[in-house]
């Protein structure tokens, strides 16, 4: 493999791209002594809870154990779907029919969700719904495609296209895929942006918002009151929301670690770009991925200035710059054009996989969570925060399909993923097998 030595601009950051526009935030404010509820975790999941209780009256304090905003919503690739992920992520496989409805059926809700609060809210998100291409990686995936795609017609409403490898230039400007379909109705946001539209929200609702403020396991207190202890103190609560999806861990909550296992993907952005190149790149600057096991995706950033892509670089986790060299190898295989260009960001952060590939909210020990967006959560945590709170304010008329009573734990497993290195191994076999050579 060539050395890639010379990729990176010399105003290369190791910082994500989104970072630039909006930036993570300290507050160092002190905490309270008591709120009706504390919610762990500063993401899109914990911030739309924690909105959606302040404004139906309780006292709110949001800690995280880093800046508000440090966790996976501010280094996402911001892309938004609907149930695209149950389907093509395989968690359909085995699944009970009925309860696949329910979960389509609310990831789609999910989607319409995120629509309906950028647009009546007035966020200043980015989101702009200009379609998603997947790509067919293997000879034989296309037909995998054809069926998904059908599937996701009929039970999202979505239109879909196909297009052999003989025709998908008009929608990719590559020859790499083995032909791919696209889904007119998806589309991304700018995922900085859109977490300081939810953090600027969350405090005009009276939320607090408290960084540095990493929490220790919940502990009982009199009167059927939680006390929080935090990095910064404790604080007594009636309701405790663990919203810490990625960055969950045994230190705070023992029970949902053995049960999402963390894993890290990285982004690399682009110099700006000449507005014909990207355009050929990706024509009507839509979304991309693949169907690899071991997964790519790619976008235009939202000022349409540079290519945005994404991927696990190895079987083990590596520096964010390190790992530039291998997604800019992978990059230019998909885009040959792009030789030459430099790379002015690298990042990374922490998706949260779980056993059956589904999103779970729920109750355990006493604390309710929202976790395991298994790679899709822009849309479904957003979504999954609110259903939380309404959960806890008794606004349900039935559980979410998300809450279900069975959360398998990872066997053998209780927060270090031992096992990583050997399931990424065995990935990339089977798209190796699937496909030599790539
Ligand atoms: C590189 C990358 C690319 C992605 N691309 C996409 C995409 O294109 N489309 C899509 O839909 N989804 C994508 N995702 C997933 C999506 O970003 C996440 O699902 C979503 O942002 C999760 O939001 P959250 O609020 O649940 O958690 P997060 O935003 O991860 O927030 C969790 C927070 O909890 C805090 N925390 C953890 N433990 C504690 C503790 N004990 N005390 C205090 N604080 C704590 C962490 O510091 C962190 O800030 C991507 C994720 C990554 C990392």
């Amino acid at each position: 493999m060539p050395r890639f030595d010379d990729i990176y601009a010399r105003d290369f950051k190791e910082a994500p791209y989104w970072w630039e526009a909006a930036e993570p935030e300290t507050n160092l404010d002190p905490l309270p002594e008591r709120a009706d509820v504390v919610v762990i975790g500063s993401g899109y999941a914990g911030l739309n809870a924690a909105t959606h209780l302040a404004r139906a009256g309780r006292s709110v304090v949001v800690v995280d154990g880093d800046r508000i905003g440090e966790g996976g919503s501010t280094r996402s690739g911001g892309m938004v779907s609907s149930g695209q992920k149950l389907v093509v992520g395989g968690a359909i496989k085995g699944i009970d029919p009925q309860l696949f409805s329910r979960l389509i059926g609310e990831s789609n809700e999910s989607f319409d969700y995120l629509k309906m609060l950028v647009r009546t809210e007035n966020l200043d998100a980015g989101l702009a719904l200009t379609g998603r291409f997947f790509g067919a990686h293997a000879a034989g995936d296309f037909d995998t495609l054809k069926r998904h795609g059908a599937l996701l017609a009929e039970k999202t409403g979505v239109n879909v296209h196909f297009f052999d490898r003989a025709g998908q230039r008009e929608v990719i400007g590559s020859d790499y895929y083995r032909g791919g379909m696209v889904i007119d109705e998806y589309g991304g946001l700018h995922p900085g942006k859109y977490h300081k539209a939810l953090r600027d929200r969350a405090r005009a609702a009276g939320v607090m918002l408290r960084s540095h403020a990493r929490a220790g396991i919940v502990q009982d207190g009199v009167n059927g009151e939680k006390i929080v202890p935090t990095a910064r103190g404790k604080i007594r609560a009636a309701h405790v929301v663990a919203a810490t999806n990625g960055y969950t861990a045994a230190d705070a909550t023992p029970g949902l670690a053995s049960r999402v296992v963390p894993v890290k993907s990285y982004q690399i952005a682009t110099e700006p770009l000449p507005a014909d190149l990207l355009a050929e790149l990706i024509p009507q600057a839509r979304m991309v991925s693949d169907t690899r096991r071991d997964l790519i995706y790619a976008r235009p950033s939202p000022d349409g200035s540079r290519l945005l892509f994404g991927s696990r670089p190895g079987v083990f986790d590596m520096p964010d710059k390190l790992a530039a060299k291998r997604l800019y190898a992978r990059m230019i295989t998909i885009w040959p054009q792009l030789a030459g260009v430099k790379i002015t960001h690298a990042w990374s952060g922490r998706v949260a996989m779980t056993v059956d590939k589904i999103a779970h909210m729920g109750e355990r020990d006493g604390t309710d969570f929202a976790v395991g967006c298994n790679g899709n959560g822009v849309a479904l945590m957003t979504y999954l925060g609110y259903q939380t709170a309404r959960k806890i304010l008794g606004e349900q008329n039935m559980p979410s399909a998300f809450d279900r009573e069975r959360f398998a734990a990872v066997p053998f497993y209780s927060g270090k993923p031992w096992f990583l290195p050997f399931f990424t191994t065995w990935y990339r076999l089977r798209d190796f097998i699937d496909r030599p050579g790539r």
